[in-house]
């Protein structure tokens, strides 16, 4: 029925491209399309004679607009899903714009050369403007809204775990609980241990970037901007017991302050063991989280690059990994004038994703949504023209769909909340 052109061959794009083949009734052809095609044709031979979708490769440098668009006129998609990294989202919506294709991505748009001082202008205004100072933001990819409006296709963004499966939580719990939600706290924990003294469980550059930055919420009407790691709180986790979290910025609480109404506050934890935190202090003391060159013996090294390489990598992570991820929201909010607390979550566990598709559990709840949100794209599920975050649109085909390929869904209406 639909032909898809996938963009990377990383960890989360093999999960995808193992769901999109089976569920080879929507997804009849795909396209894996990426950097190092070596991969690619990796990719196709492990699933070829195990599915009906008929799979190609191509080499295609997603930095390139040009290389990007002759790749979708031969190949003819009816969608891109981009699973390549944020750095590349601009260019790859540049690419549909002009072919007039459907574009789906699971994270915002952030610029690779944070030095480069037209970038850096738009940024230092925006973190005055919004208060937040986070590399990445929506409005690079919203202000597509127009042209993608005019040329009639559209854009699809943040179908991940988180931003994606917990937008349409939102939008789930806002449509059948609540009249009006006030807070979200968006927990998210891996109990998992993969063995390592240190590890990212996905691309490390975007991991440390994310996590070694200041932390930020929405409240009343602003955004709360605190040194990274300085709020920690403790919860109990179904099926993964006490972990102590902390608040992060994240991408979603920007779309879903804008498209929740009337929400009051939305804060987002992720768990972090103490031996993760002191690994991530150190590197980041030494300056190994640098994002800027440096010059090593003439030769130029960006640090963060350089420990992408020494670390394992995430990809090789499945088959040792053990233990359960915790995904989910606790809202609050009134219901024909009662206040009540509900929690939506998912629980996934590490060795039965590796059984399944030869992953672990952060790479299977991210690529799982990502098949997910293509489908919805390529079957008219959701169809508008346009640029739209996930929590836009009818969350219950999406949230049938999380059953059916994988991440079942747990509604507690008594959580234990968050202080
Ligand atoms: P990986 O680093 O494992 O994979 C990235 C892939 O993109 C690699 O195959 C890489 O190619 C390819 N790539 C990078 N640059 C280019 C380029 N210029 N041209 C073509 N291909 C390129 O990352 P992940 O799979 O872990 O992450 C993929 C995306 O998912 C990221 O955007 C990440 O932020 C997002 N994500 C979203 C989450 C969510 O819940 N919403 C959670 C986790 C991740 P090569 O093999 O040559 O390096």
């Amino acid at each position: 029925m639909a032909r898809l052109l996938i963009v990377g061959c990383g960890g989360v794009a093999s999960v995808a491209i193992h769901k999109c083949c089976q569920n080879s009734d929507v997804f009849t052809e795909i396209c894996i399309a990426s950097r190092t095609l070596s991969k690619c044709d990796a990719l196709k031979d492990k699933l070829s004679g195990k599915t009906n979708t008929v799979i190609t490769t191509a080499k295609v440098d997603a930095d390139n607009v040009d290389e990007l668009v002759s790749l979708i006129e031969s190949y003819k998609p009816d969608a891109v899903l981009n699973l390549a990294l944020p750095y590349q989202d601009l260019t790859i919506m540049d690419a549909c714009l002009k072919t007039k294709v459907n574009y789906i991505d699971t994270a915002n748009y952030e610029a690779e050369d944070t030095e480069n001082p037209e970038w850096r202008a738009i940024y230092e205004k925006r973190c005055k403007e919004k208060g937040f100072s986070a590399y990445f933001d929506y409005s690079w990819q919203w202000n597509y809204q127009k042209a993608y409006k005019d040329a009639g296709i559209m854009a699809l963004l943040g179908t991940g775990f988180d931003p994606g499966v917990t937008s349409v939580f939102s939008a789930y719990a806002l449509k059948h609980y609540f009249d009006e939600i006030d807070t979200i706290d968006i927990l998210d924990c891996n109990g998992g241990d993969h063995g390592y003294p240190f590890a990212t469980n996905f691309n490390p550059e975007i991991n440390l970037r994310e996590v070694s930055a200041p932390g930020s919420y929405w409240e009343d009407g602003h955004w709360v901007e605190i040194p990274a790691m300085s709020i920690k709180r403790e919860y109990d986790f179904p099926q993964v017991g006490m972990k102590d979290m902390y608040l992060l910025h994240h991408e979603e609480i920007e779309s879903l302050a804008k498209n929740i109404p009337g929400i009051k506050r939305i804060r987002f934890f992720m768990t972090f063991g103490q031996s993760y935190l002191t690994h991530m202090k150190c590197l980041e003391n030494v300056g190994m989280l640098r994002t800027d060159p440096v010059e090593v013996n003439g030769v130029s090294v960006v640090p963060i690059q350089l420990l992408k390489e020494l670390l394992p990598d995430p990809a090789t992570l499945g088959p040792r990994t053990v233990g359960k991820t915790n995904i989910g929201c606790i809202f609050h909010g009134k219901k024909d004038g009662k206040e009540k607390n509900i929690y939506i979550y998912n629980v996934c566990d590490h060795q039965e994703c590796y059984k399944e598709v030869e992953s672990q559990a952060i790479s299977y709840t991210t690529g799982v949504p990502a098949m997910i949100g293509a489908m919805m794209v390529v079957t008219g599920a959701w169809k508008g023209t346009g640029v739209f975050n996930v929590e836009e649109f009818d969350p219950d085909p999406y949230m049938e769909a999380l059953n059916r390929w994988g991440l079942p869904w747990v509604v507690d209406e008594n959580p234990a909340t968050v202080e």
